[in-house]
């Protein structure tokens, strides 16, 4: 990936906004303030192009980014977000389905989920609509600079037992911080691409 020929494209309100690119696309998906965006900047090699946000959940739009012309990432809304009005989770509820039940392009969702904590209930419903719709998953496990190294497997057992992850889905352990895993990331990216 070309860091200089990464550009964002649009942050999509409904469907009538989607690019019409033809590309390939790779969705991703995770609790507000997991570390999505910084997991978006170190994937692409750019240090701010998904702002880490300061109002995280505040949005209900798809951000679209075209990364080096091979494929298009797309940033979903994270979930979660205590502040949330009934209306937006409705609204974020509608966005999320009808892209990820409709979009022809979409080949794999990234799910993000903190490592150093056991995934909660909207972690879990995630992962399970998801392989309702029959979607591949690469579970991303952040913020591993946070956990000591000895105590790893330990986290990573954790997170595919309480969400009982499929044998097809790989599991990663990823720091934004420290770039741990990153090849390892391209690599299982570059499956769906
Ligand atoms: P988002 O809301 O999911 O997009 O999360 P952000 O990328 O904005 O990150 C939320 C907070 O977690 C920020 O303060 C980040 O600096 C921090 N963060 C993100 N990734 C990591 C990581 O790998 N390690 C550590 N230590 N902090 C991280």
């Amino acid at each position: 990936i070309n860091p200089n020929n990464v550009e964002f494209m649009i942050s999509a309100m409904d469907v009538s906004q989607y690019p019409g690119e033809n590309k390939n696309e790779i969705a991703l998906s995770g609790r507000s303030n997991v570390g999505k965006s910084s997991f978006i900047n170190a994937v692409v090699g750019r240090k701010n192009i998904a702002r880490t946000s300061s109002k995280p959940g505040k949005t209900v739009n798809l951000n679209f980014y075209n990364v080096d012309d091979q494929f298009l990432m797309v940033d979903v809304p994270g979930y979660g977000y205590a502040k949330q009005s009934k209306k937006d989770r409705q609204k974020w509820g509608e966005l999320i389905e009808s892209y990820l039940t409709e979009r022809e392009e979409l080949q794999v969702v990234v799910q993000l989920i903190d490592l150093r904590h056991k995934p909660t209930g909207d972690d879990v419903l995630m992962y399970d609509f998801l392989k309702h719709l029959d979607l591949p998953v690469i579970v991303i496990c952040t913020k591993s600079d946070k956990i000591a190294k000895s105590k790893i497997d330990k986290h990573l057992k954790i997170v595919r037992e309480t969400m009982e992850v499929e044998p097809e889905d790989i599991v990663i352990d990823f720091s934004s911080v420290d770039k741990k895993n990153l090849p390892k990331v391209h690599e299982a990216l570059s499956k769906f691409v």
